[in-house]
């Protein structure tokens, strides 16, 4: 039976759906390619492109295959432009797991992995963050996911759903095939290498935060240890084990930190400068994934900000203009 994954064409979901494929798991891809990229999908993998909002669309899904389990990785997810589009972040990332839910649960199917956030906390009350610290998101992409959560928690008490939800820190990095090409980009790790390849200067958002250095503390995960934990969260849903597990290294790094990764993996200066606060940057996000660890068998082993960014800058030297340029 195939694997959904929904937003296959983007940037976490491409990764883990060559790590299906690599594993021998059929899989259908569902992306509305408003983000993702056709090229980003295997040849082999049939695509369907729609929008999940669409219940018809949905249907259509899954009248044409018999899925069993969904991955959802389809989701706006910049903290920045959900403040100014609130209704853009609810509409889009509920309504598309509602219509998800209900069709898998009609069709029979079981399993549902959640792509989540770190932002689902909101301001830490302490650090590094548990599963137990308090959700008390700071803005519309964190509460639209949250109560994406709670749908499936609903579904599995009321539908027998097996469900996990992944709260994903800060994704980077990229695999030989596939790297991050947002458009407009706004991650540090591939605006800080993009100068390099004829990008503006990069804007360190406040030199003024209550950390060493000043700038702000991020856990960066590399997106194939965010692939094995698909993997492994899935096959933990087979056995009946489900939840909500933070994926992080449980190591944080400063702004400038990954400024000077980046100058010493690519041997050059980045040109920077300093800029005011971004507005709902807390000071410092650091995971605890002992959960993930313990429960499904995670171990992250890409963990060094410099083999991070390192992978990053060997994909963005391929493709200097992203998949466009492919
Ligand atoms: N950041 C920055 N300049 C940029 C983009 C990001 O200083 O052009 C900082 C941002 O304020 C945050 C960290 O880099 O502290 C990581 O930001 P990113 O957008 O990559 O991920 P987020 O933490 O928002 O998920």
């Amino acid at each position: 039976m195939p694997i959904l994954v929904t937003g296959g064409g983007g940037y976490i979901g491409s990764v883990v759906v060559d790590a299906l494929s690599a594993r021998g798991e059929s899989v259908v891809v569902a992306d509305d390619l408003a983000r993702g990229h056709r090229e980003a999908v295997a040849p082999d993998v049939p695509l369907r492109i729609g929008d999940l909002t669409d219940p018809g669309f949905v249907r259509q899904l899954f009248a044409e295959f018999s899925i069993d389990a969904i991955l959802h990785f389809a989701a706006w997810s910049q903290v920045g432009e959900s403040m100014r589009e609130p209704g853009k972040y609810f509409r889009n990332n509920y309504v598309g797991v509602l219509n998800l839910l209900e069709a898998l649960v009609a069709s029979g199917g079981r399993s549902f992995i959640l792509s989540s956030t770190a932002a689902t906390y909101g301001e830490p009350t302490s650090c590094p963050i548990d599963e137990a610290s308090p959700t008390l998101p700071t803005n519309p992409y964190g509460a639209s996911k949250l109560q994406c959560e709670q749908l499936l928690r609903w579904f599995g008490e009321l539908h027998g759903l097996r469900w996990t939800a992944l709260r994903y820190f800060n994704a980077a990095g990229a695999t030989a095939e596939r790297g991050e090409d947002h458009e407009p980009e706004t991650h540090l790790i591939p605006l800080a290498l993009r100068t390099l390849v004829g990008g503006s200067p990069l804007t360190v958002f406040g030199l003024d935060y209550p950390t060493p250095d000043g700038t702000c503390i991020r856990d960066y995960i590399h997106v194939s240890d965010l692939a094995d934990a698909h993997l492994l969260a899935l096959d933990a849903l087979g056995r009946g084990e489900g939840g909500a597990y933070n994926l992080g290294n449980g190591t944080g790094f400063s702004v400038l930190e990954v400024i000077a990764a980046a100058e010493s993996v690519t041997g050059r200066t980045i040109p920077w400068q300093a800029g005011p606060r971004r507005a709902g940057d807390p000071a410092r996000l650091v995971a605890s994934s002992g959960l993930a660890r313990e429960r499904l068998g995670w171990s992250p082993s890409r963990g060094d900000i410099r083999v991070i960014v390192e992978s990053a800058w060997r994909w963005m030297e391929r493709h200097p203009r992203g998949y466009r340029g492919a």
